[in-house]
């Protein structure tokens, strides 16, 4: 039994809950509330939120007009539960989406609406990609996290996810994601050059899949002239460019969409996590209108229609992507965590910054050390969590909206446990 279980009542999770779960094991204490960056467990104790759901919650916890929007949607038996029928709420939200996110950036798209988590809208990208070319291969990157359904699962590279050989996991080919084998070495053009050669082993693509910040293989971030390379050879060979947006889509790389800033329009790009901005399970596939060839319900599901999803989205949109000022106001968190990150940078011998925007980073070289600090971080009040493959990488997601001052405890107690870290480790080998 550890400190925190003692003290918190987590008996029943120990004894009731599957072996499967993941988060709580790394903070075993039992939340009782939360607001804006500040998770309060039960006896009281606040903690500062690096982790924001895992991007789930870009705009914080219990965001007030949300909620505001959402108590008066159930008090007037709006619906929760709607199918894909047409809803009030559901309009509402296709037109914010199409005014303010859409028409801005002079996207056009069609919106599918998936089964509610991130995976369902990666399995209906693979399965339209493979349906409109005929085609069954699916490029996938290094490092790159998708899912954990059959379909997606082929496509993420994590070790741990992917399981043993029992697990059935055909129909993608990996290829080496930006800067893979370091500085200088264009992995776009080895990419290009497997495609080109008819016997190469390597199937024609129906999809090249990937995520321009790589989030749980590390926060590898490809570049512009990266990611441009691959929209071409997407093209060149017929293939459909699927950019993953679920993690770093509604802002967390500093604009609303990650491809944005780097000067591609994918033909397909899933959207989940953040896009209920309230944390409601909601997962959307964009679709360039010339590859909406579904059938009438040919690819469905029960739970495509979470209204209540449908209201905090909107008013997530109308709040903070109305104009431009929220990309400043991420841009000034981002520039602070970036600043930060430096000065720990210099406390961690070897090690590198990581990341983008409100997604950034520290690989600080090996797993047991960033658990090590990550763990130090907790027992001081903050929750921030590790990624990459060997889980090296210590992740800042803190919410888009935090306030600065709490940013800047939040890093204060990184850098404090870095430094502490370091100190012990130096001593033990002087010893
Ligand atoms: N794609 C990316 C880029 C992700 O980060 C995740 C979740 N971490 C998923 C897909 C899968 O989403 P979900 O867990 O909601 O199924």
């Amino acid at each position: 039994m550890t400190f925190h279980s003692r003290i918190q009542d987590t008996a029943v999770f120990q004894r009731r809950e599957s072996e499967a779960r993941g988060y709580c094991r790394s903070f075993d204490i039992v939340f009782k509330s939360a607001s804006g960056s500040t998770m309060v467990r039960e006896d009281g104790r606040s903690y500062i939120d690096f982790l924001a759901g895992c991007a789930s919650l870009n705009y914080g916890h219990s965001d007030p007009d949300m909620k505001a929007a959402l108590i008066k949607h159930i008090e007037e038996d709006g619906l929760a539960q709607g199918l894909d029928l047409f809803t009030t709420s559901k309009r509402a939200f296709l037109r914010t989406f199409e005014r303010l996110i859409l028409e801005p950036r002079d996207l056009d798209y069609k919106i599918q609406f998936c089964g509610p988590t991130g995976t369902n809208a990666v399995e209906a990208a693979m399965k339209l990609a493979r349906k409109v070319t005929k085609r069954t291969n699916i490029i996938a990157f290094t490092n790159g996290y998708h899912g954990v359904s059959l379909g997606a699962l082929a496509a993420t590279g994590n070790k741990k996810n992917r399981m043993g050989p029992e697990q059935p996991r055909g129909g993608v080919s990996r290829a080496p994601f930006d800067g893979y084998y370091g500085e200088g070495i264009d992995t776009a053009m080895m990419l290009e050059k497997m495609l080109s050669d008819p016997s190469s082993g390597i199937d024609e693509p129906a999809a090249i899949l990937l995520e321009c910040v790589q989030g749980e293989g590390g926060l590898n971030a490809a570049s512009a002239e990266w990611v441009q390379k691959i929209a071409r050879i997407a093209k060149k060979h017929g293939a459909l460019l699927i950019v993953d947006e679920i993690q770093t889509g509604c802002g967390r790389t500093g604009t609303f969409f990650s491809f944005e800033a780097l000067g591609i329009v994918p033909d397909l790009v899933t959207l989940s996590k953040s896009i209920s901005g309230f944390g409601l399970p909601m997962a959307l596939l964009l679709i360039k209108p010339e590859f909406d060839i579904w059938k009438p319900a040919e690819h469905n599901g029960t739970f495509r229609g979470n209204n209540h999803a449908f209201v905090t989205a909107r008013v997530a949109i109308e709040k903070f992507w109305s104009d431009e000022s929220f990309m400043g106001d991420i841009a000034v968190r981002a520039a602070l965590v970036n600043t930060r990150l430096r000065d720990i940078q210099a406390i961690v011998p070897g090690s590198k910054l990581k990341g983008r925007g409100m997604m950034q980073g520290i690989d600080v070289g090996t797993g047991e050390l960033a658990e090590e600090i990550c763990q130090k971080c907790f027992a001081e009040g903050l929750i921030v969590e590790t990624s990459g493959a060997h889980h090296q990488v210590i992740k800042i997601l803190a919410a888009l909206t935090i306030p600065m001052e709490q940013l800047a405890k939040g890093l204060d107690i990184i850098e404090a446990a870095a430094r502490e870290v370091v100190t012990t480790e130096t001593e033990t080998v002087a010893a």
